[in-house]
C-alpha cells in the first residue's frame, strides 16, 4: 500500500498547468484566464487551470460537430467502438493511482475512496458501455405484410455534458459511457473545483484510439462556459448532474436556443425510514451513518433525513452519536482516513450555516464544529441534529455535508407523509421485517430509488435518477443509452 508520505510526494509532482482539451490536443491557453485550483485539505493551490470562455466552448463544439459529421466515430462498426472503450477502461485502471490522486487533491475525498470506489466504478462504467456497443439491437415494427418498418437508434450528434465536483470522474463517465457508445461526439464541462481527471481522461481516450475531436473538455465557470454550452445552437443534447437550481437554468437555455434535449440528475433529500419492527437496528444504524457521512456527506443520495419511529428515537440518537466517531475527518492523502475535507471554504461556510440555523430553530446538535483548522483545510465533524421538525430548513433543503437530521414520527402513514413532503425524489430507504409493509411503502414513496433493509446498494446495471425536482431521465444501465440516441422509423413498402 502507498503510504501517506508517498502520496504527499506525488501530490507535489502533479502537473502545474492545465488547459482545455479540444480536437485531440491541449488548447493553447494564451489569452485565457488562469485560476488556481485550491486543495481543500490545505487551502493552498495545487495547480493552475486555463479556463474556457464562450469562444473556447464554441471551438470545442465546432470540433465535436466536425468529428460527428464526417462519421469518424459515429460510422465505425459498433464492435470497433467497443474495442476503443474497453481499451480506455483498461488505461483508466493502469493510471488509477494518478487519477485517484488528482481527484483527492481537487475535491478533498479520502485517497482510499478515490481508488477503491471512484476509479473502480468509473472504469467499470466505461467497460459496461463499451461492451454494450454491439449488444443492442433495433426493432422491426408489427406493421403487417405489405410494409417493413424498421425502428433504429441513431446518435443525437453533439452532446454537452456538465458535471459536479462530488464524484467528478464517475459522474462524467456515467454520461460519457452511453454518449460515446452510441456514436456521439462530446464536449464535457467539469466543475470549476475538479477539472483535472476529466482533462486527463481526454488524453487517455486519445491513447485508447478515440478519434480526435470526439471528446473535448472545457474547464471553466458555470455561468460562463456551462451557460455557453447550454445556449449553443450546435449542441443537440445536454446531460447535466448538479443542483436543481442550475438544472432549471439548463431547461431555460434550451428554450432560449434550439430546444436541445436536457437530461438532469439533480439534488435530493433522502428519507431513510426506520420502522418499529426494523429487523436489525445495528445494521440499519451503521448503514445510516455510512449513508450520511461517507464522501463528507457530499452525496446526492445522502441519507440526510432519518425518520424514526418515536419509540426508538432516543436509542437511535445515542447509538448514532457513537457511530459518528468512525467518520471523523482526517488527512485525505492518508490511506487510513475514512473522511476528508469539504470541497471549498464557501461550501464549508454553507454547511456550518445550516447547522447554525437548525440550532436557532430549536434542534439539538451533536458535533457541528469545524475541525483540523491548523491544516488550513475545510474539515467539518460528522454532525447529528435531533428533535428536528419536518418544517425546519434542515429537514427541507439539501445540506450536502456530513449532517444528519433525525425526525421522529408516529405511525407509518405519517412516515410516508413526511418522506413525500419534499420537492426532491431521488432516493429513499425503509427498514422493516414485514414484507408487506416494505412493499407498500416502496410503492407509496415518490422516489426514483427505494432501498429496503439496505442503503446505497449500487450496480451499473440499474437505473439511477429521481422523481420530481431531482431530475429528468436516468443514468446507468442500458436505459441511459436512450438519452443519447434518436429513434428513427424507416418505412419500406414491399
Ligand atoms: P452546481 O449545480 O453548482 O454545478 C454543477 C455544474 O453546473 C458545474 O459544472 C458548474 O460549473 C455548472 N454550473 C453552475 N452554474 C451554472 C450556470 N449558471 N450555467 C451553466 N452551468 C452552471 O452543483 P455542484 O455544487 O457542483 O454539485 C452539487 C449538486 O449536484 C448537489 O445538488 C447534488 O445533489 C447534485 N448531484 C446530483 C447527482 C445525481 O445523480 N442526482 C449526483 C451528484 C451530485
Amino acid at each position: 500500500m502507498i503510504s501517506a508520505a508517498e502520496w504527499h510526494q506525488r501530490a507535489g509532482r502533479v502537473r502545474a498547468q492545465w488547459a482545455p482539451f479540444i480536437g485531440g490536443r491541449a488548447y493553447d491557453g494564451a489569452g485565457l484566464t488562469t485560476v488556481p485550483l485550491i486543495n481543500p485539505a490545505t487551502g493552498h493551490p495545487s495547480a493552475e487551470i486555463a479556463e474556457g470562455d464562450g469562444r473556447v466552448v464554441d471551438q470545442a463544439v465546432r470540433a465535436a460537430r466536425a468529428a460527428f459529421e464526417d462519421g469518424r466515430w459515429a460510422d465505425l462498426k459498433p464492435s470497433h467502438r467497443k474495442r476503443v472503450l474497453l481499451k480506455l477502461a483498461d488505461l483508466m485502471r493502469v493510471h488509477k493511482e494518478e487519477l485517484a490522486l488528482l481527484e483527492t487533491i481537487s475535491m478533498g475525498k479520502p485517497i482510499s475512496d478515490s481508488l477503491s470506489i471512484d476509479l473502480r466504478a468509473a472504469s467499470d462504467c466505461i467497460q459496461y458501455y463499451g461492451e454494450a456497443c454491439d449488444k443492442v439491437y433495433g426493432e422491426v415494427g408489427p406493421t403487417g405484410p405489405d410494409d417493413l418498418s424498421l425502428i433504429v437508434k441513431e446518435p443525437v450528434g453533439v452532446v454537452g455534458l456538465v458535471v459536479p465536483w462530488n464524484f467528478p470522474l464517475l459522474m462524467a463517465c456515467w454520461k460519457l459511457g452511453p454518449a460515446l457508445a452510441v456514436g456521439n461526439s462530446v464536449v464535457l464541462k467539469p466543475a470549476e473545483q475538479s477539472p483535472l481527471t476529466a482533462l486527463r481522461l481526454a488524453e487517455l481516450a486519445i491513447e485508447a484510439g478515440l478519434p480526435e475531436g470526439v471528446l473535448n473538455v472545457v474547464p471553466g465557470r458555470g455561468e460562463v462556459a456551462g451557460k455557453a454550452l447550454g445556449l449553443h445552437a450546435e449542441v443537440d443534447t445536454i446531460g447535466f448532474t448538479g443542483s436543481t437550481e442550475v438544472g432549471k437554468l439548463f431547461l431555460s437555455y434550451s428554450a432560449q436556443s434550439n430546444m436541445k434535449r436536457i437530461w438532469l440528475e439533480c439534488g435530493g433529500k433522502t428519507p431513510n425510514i426506520i420502522t418499529a419492527d426494523c429487523p436489525d437496528l445495528g445494521a440499519a444504524l451503521e448503514a445510516t451513518a455510512a449513508g450520511v457521512f461517507f464522501n463528507q456527506g457530499e452525496m446526492c443520495t445522502s441519507a440526510s433525513r432519518l425518520l424514526v419511529d418515536r419509540s426508538l428515537a432516543g436509542e437511535v440518537v445515542e447509538r448514532l452519536s457513537d457511530l459518528r466517531r468512525h467518520w471523523q475527518p482526517g488527512d485525505p492523502l492518508d490511506p487510513a482516513s475514512r473522511n476528508g475535507a469539504l470541497v471549498s471554504d464557501q461550501h464549508m461556510g454553507q454547511v456550518l450555516g445550516y447547522i447554525g440555523s437548525a440550532k436557532s430553530q430549536g434542534a439539538s446538535v451533536i458535533g457541528g464544529q469545524r475541525m483540523m483548522r491548523d491544516t488550513g483545510g475545510y474539515f467539518v465533524e460528522p454532525t447529528i441534529l435531533h428533535q428536528v421538525k419536518p418544517v425546519m430548513t434542515v429537514a427541507k433543503e439539501e445540506i450536502f455535508g456530513p449532517v444528519l437530521s433525525v425526525i421522529a414520527y408516529d405511525g407509518l402513514d405519517e412516515a410516508v407523509k413526511i418522506a413525500n413532503d419534499s420537492f426532491y425524489g431521488l432516493a429513499s430507504a425503509v427498514w422493516t421485517r414485514d414484507i408487506s409493509v416494505a412493499h407498500r411503502m416502496a410503492r407509496k414513496i415518490r422516489a426514483g430509488i427505494v432501498y429496503v433493509n439496505c442503503f446505497d446498494a449500487d450496480d451499473i446495471t440499474t437505473p439511477f435518477g429521481g422523481y420530481r425536482q431531482s431530475g429528468i431521465g436516468r443514468d446507468k444501465s442500458l436505459h441511459a443509452l436512450d438519452k443519447y440516441s434518436e429513434t428513427k422509423t424507416i418505412w419500406i413498402r414491399l
